[in-house]
């Protein structure tokens, strides 16, 4: 079976490819078919995914996964959210992110700088599917008031698990994959997919 992955994401690519190889699925990224990025209007992470994969479903005529991602802060009301990856105005500069990050929660005392991980994945079998395959994950904790480890990316040097006393930049790829909202989305999704 192939189906379309709506990312032009490299790392996303090799990291599904691996997984779903298993299950006898050939990943193809939809840069690959010509298809451009969808634009990413809907109001929830969900949404974003969905439009994404109807998108890349519709041109491709094949099955199609898309994700979508972001971190959430309890005071901010889920901000960045679904800005994430744009919060300090310019797409994907993780640094300019999280200083101001930083700088918005600078009065917030550490009861109050909690914090999650969120990840929706969506499988659509084609653009008419009214069952789309969603599958979500979550990681819980706290963000820091200064950036600690070299690792990870994006927010991960300011994102604290407390259950495991590291930040996401301080982890071993191995632990972070496990517990993050993306390795707990792809584990569902995994499990879900013999049942399609
Ligand atoms: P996207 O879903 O790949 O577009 O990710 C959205 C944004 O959320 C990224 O650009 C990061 O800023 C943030 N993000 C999502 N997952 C992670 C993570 O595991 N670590 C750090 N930042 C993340």
């Amino acid at each position: 079976m192939k189906l379309v992955l709506a990312s032009s994401n490299q790392g996303k690519l090799e990291e599904l490819r691996s997984l779903l190889a298993d299950n006898g699925i050939e990943l193809i990224a939809q840069s690959d078919l010509g298809v451009e990025d969808a634009e990413e209007t809907g109001a929830t992470f969900i949404e974003n995914a969905l439009i994404k994969a109807r998108h890349a479903t519709l041109v491709t005529g094949l099955p199609a996964l898309a994700d979508d991602s972001g971190i959430c802060v309890d005071a901010l009301n889920g901000a960045p959210g679904l800005y994430s990856a744009r919060y300090a105005g310019e797409h994907g500069n993780a640094s300019r992110n999280i200083d101001k990050l930083l700088e918005t929660m600078r009065e917030l005392p550490d009861q109050e700088r909690g914090a999650h991980f969120y990840c929706v994945l969506v499988l659509l079998r084609h653009a008419d599917d009214p069952q789309p395959l969603i599958v979500e994950g979550q990681w819980n904790g706290s963000i820091l008031r200064e950036r600690r480890g070299g690792g990870g990316h994006g927010y991960d040097p300011v994102f604290f698990d407390p259950l495991h006393g590291q930040s996401a930049a301080e982890m071993e790829m191995e632990l972070k994959n496990r517990l993050s909202h993306r390795g707990q989305a792809l584990a569902r999704l995994k499990q879900r997919l013999p049942h399609l």
